[in-house]
């Protein structure tokens, strides 16, 4: 039996940390139906006015590369220091494949029993700006609930990288050293996006390569033209796995970068600019998913599509009358 309270329950629950609540209405969020979408919007404007006061931070790289290790690790020495941290894992794989990259149970132990942390897997959706949709209002909702930093965490095969990177203060890339070049590179693209790059597991016989990974990342930086934020995204060099260190190495190196990287960015206005166009970005890309959506239920257009595609596939429509058809129905005569 499904139970719902009304919004005002939730939006108490939320703002006095109650996680059980909290989850909850994410779940409202997640939901498809209706009533729900209705209800979750009702809460959403409501803790609005408490949402925002997170630093956001995202988190990609190769499946293996260390995420969810790293922030075990990073996630462990933040609510040391008195943080409370939400996670939030995007992983575009899921659905498609069936299996996981990211959905694995037994990923951040540690942390998913600490009572400063507060872990949640975005569901697969059928879209990739369906899911992210979702983890921008969830994200509202962890800060309503007090969790001041919040890490979303996507798995860098993908585009999921670039929206991401489009949800968050601060980007962070982790690789490895001695991957080969293909990977290294791992898309020019997405090291343009990147406010820091970690090089990971820099520990044992590994050391000394991640040190040479690390100048060279760094050079290769430099080569990508300015921010424009007055920021200079810089390379570091991490080990999160306790076994190796009697503490893990460069955690709070990575953590001291995102501050000073905060810092910059209130005083000189880009981070308010970036949260600016997120929110612009944002809408845009919901109105076309809804425009979309709205278009392809309409009953019997996938059938008029198909018997157009076959028109102009025979030379018989040209694509400028066929979309015609598509968008004003009533002049459709075939
Ligand atoms: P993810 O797929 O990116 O989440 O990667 P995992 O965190 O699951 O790590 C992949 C593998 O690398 C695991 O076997 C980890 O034990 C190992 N690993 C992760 N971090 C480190 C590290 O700092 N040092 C070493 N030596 N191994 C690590």
């Amino acid at each position: 039996m499904r139970h719902r309270h009304p919004a005002h329950h939730y939006v108490n629950g939320i703002l006095a940390g109650d996680r059980l609540l909290l989850s909850q209405a994410i779940t409202l969020v997640e939901s498809r139906r209706a009533d729900d979408q209705e209800l979750a919007q009702q809460v959403l404007e409501a803790i609005l006015p408490k949402a925002g006061n997170s630093i956001r931070i995202g988190i990609t790289g190769v499946p293996g590369v260390g995420k969810s290790t790293f922030i075990e690790a990073f996630g462990t020495y933040l609510t040391g220091l008195g943080h409370r941290l939400a996670v939030l894992t995007i992983d575009p794989t899921s659905q498609r494949s069936g299996g996981s990259l990211l959905g694995d149970k037994t990923r951040m132990e540690t942390l998913s029993m600490n009572p400063s942390a507060y872990i949640r897997p975005s569901p697969a959706g059928d879209s990739l700006g369906g899911v992210t949709h979702r983890t921008r209002e969830t994200m509202l909702l962890c800060e309503a609930a007090g969790f001041d930093t919040i890490l979303v965490e996507t798995v860098g095969v993908g585009q999921s990288e670039t929206v991401v990177h489009g949800m968050v203060d601060f980007f962070l890339l982790l690789m490895l050293a001695g991957a080969g070049d293909e990977l290294q590179g791992m898309k020019r693209g997405i090291m343009e996006l990147a406010d820091a790059l970690v090089i990971t597991k820099a520990d044992g016989d590994n050391r000394s390569a991640a040190n040479r990974a690390r100048v060279e990342y760094q050079n290769a930086l430099h080569l990508f033209p300015p921010t424009g934020t007055g920021w200079f995204p810089p390379v570091l060099t991490c080990s999160a796995l306790p076994e190796h260190n009697t503490q893990p190495f460069g955690i709070s190196d990575v953590w001291q970068t995102i501050e000073e990287h905060h810092q910059l960015t209130t005083q000189n206005g880009a981070g308010n600019r970036r949260r600016q166009e997120q929110q612009l970005t944002w809408f845009r890309s919901l109105l076309q998913q809804r425009l979309e959506g709205k278009f392809y239920s309409q009953p019997g257009i996938r059938e008029l599509i198909n018997r157009l595609e076959n028109q102009v596939l025979s030379g018989t429509l040209l694509p400028s009358p066929a979309v015609d058809m598509l968008l004003n129905p009533s002049t459709n005569n075939h």
